[in-house]
């Protein structure tokens, strides 16, 4: 096996990956499609549950000043609502921030980042993949398959998720609003939610997930935040209060939760690109990291120990499927019976008010522990 490791996409499970694997001293080299910094539709709330692990590294984007955060509000579409103290909490930092510092420590550690970069075409001979990009061809020992929730490698790959359709639209802004810097919310509307929390430079994060057929019915976004997101109180209070400081929104379409396989054609999947969890659970950048750690672990003692490309797949398929698997259907089963309707969500807020316990231990579970 050629001791070199191509990574497809420089989010956060290629950047990690990147880190980890160049601060061994393995060579590797990250393609991004995009050039940093740019904007992407997330909650950028970060699970504390990664602080160990960017601290042990020196990666923890202190000198952005993130805000801490340690209290959860849930709302119903009634606009019902409930607060919950958050036992781990989380950090808030925006994506333009975080990836771009992110890339500048791949540099620092030595792996080599190609940006504008998108890979078009990527084949394996058994021994060697050769990748496509617009900067012209390259060749890897190993591929780590970092690329996100959805790309027009999974078609070309025949990935068989990428056949069904999904209904989810993902709607993010960046907001200043009068919002306190130890909460994130979690606001029901009917068909959706929609999560605010603060990150640096006291800017707001407003981001939600809605269906594309609610979105088809009010003929656009606008329409959809004025007749469905404002019946819920908090909700309206937030969009007549606040200043929107893009000029449209960031919107990601087809987001699909069907379960992936963490090792495709060879390739070692992380982040995302291997399995996505439901929003709600504010954990997905958490999961991205964790992976890409995960990866290049496997990785390095693969070449330390000269150990076979099959152990490597299956060392690396087990290891994921126990880190994240449950945590993926958990994630489906609360969105599904807890969010997005006005039965479910008054019953996700009662919970909360009258149980408290059960409800903090419901939070907990959606979080792994801390690494
Ligand atoms: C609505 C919504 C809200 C969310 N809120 C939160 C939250 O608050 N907290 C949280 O922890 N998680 C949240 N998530 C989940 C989180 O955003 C993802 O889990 C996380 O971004 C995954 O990181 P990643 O590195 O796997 O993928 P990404 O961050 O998507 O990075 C993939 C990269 O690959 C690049 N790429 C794609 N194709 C190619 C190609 N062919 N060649 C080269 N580059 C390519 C892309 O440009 C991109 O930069 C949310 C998700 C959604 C949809």
């Amino acid at each position: 096996m050629h001791k070199n490791v191509a990574i497809i996409g420089g989010g956060l499970a290629g950047l990690i990956s990147a880190i980890c694997l160049a601060r061994r001293g393995i060579a590797c080299t990250v393609f991004e499609k995009r050039s940093y910094p740019f904007h992407r539709v997330c909650g950028e709330y970060v699970s504390n549950e990664t602080l160990p692990f960017l601290n042990s590294l020196g990666i923890f984007p202190r000198s952005f000043h993130p805000p801490h955060i340690h209290r959860f509000q849930l709302s119903a579409v009634s606009g019902k609502h409930a607060f919950l103290p958050l036992s781990l909490g989380g950090f808030g930092i925006s994506r333009y921030a975080f990836d771009s510092f992110l890339a500048g420590k791949a540099r620092e550690a030595g792996a080599t980042v190609h940006e504008n970069c998108e890979v078009n075409q990527i084949t394996f001979n058994g021994n060697l993949f050769s990748l496509n990009t617009i900067s012209g061809n390259f060749t890897a020992g190993l591929v780590i398959g970092a690329y996100g929730k959805r790309a027009r490698l999974d078609v070309l790959l025949g990935r068989s998720f990428i056949s069904r359709r999904s209904p989810y639209v993902g709607v993010k802004y960046h907001i200043r609003t009068d919002f306190p810097d130890d909460l994130i919310a979690l606001h029901n509307f009917e068909g959706g939610y929609c999560g605010i929390s603060r990150v640096e430079n006291n800017i707001t994060n407003l981001c939600y997930l809605t269906h594309r057929d609610a979105l088809r019915k009010c003929g656009g976004i606008e329409a959809l935040e004025r007749e469905v997101l404002c019946k819920n109180q908090l909700l309206k209070h937030i969009f007549e209060h606040s200043e929107f400081l893009f000029a449209k929104p960031e919107t990601i379409s087809e987001i699909s939760f069907h379960i992936r396989e963490p090792v495709y054609n060879h390739m070692l999947m992380a982040g995302d690109t291997a399995g996505l969890i439901t929003p709600l659970c504010g954990n997905g950048m958490a999961m991205a990291i964790r992976s890409g750690k995960l990866v290049s672990e496997v990785i390095a003692t693969c070449f330390a120990e000269n150990k076979s490309r099959v152990w490597l797949e299956k060392t690396y398929a087990r290891l994921w499927k126990k880190h994240f698997a449950l945590r993926l259907r958990y994630g489906l089963l609360v969105q599904h019976y807890l969010f997005g309707s006005h039965a479910s969500s008054n019953a996700a807020v009662n919970l909360a008010l009258q149980l408290p316990v059960v409800a903090r231990l419901l939070v907990r579970l959606s979080h792994g522990r801390p690494f």
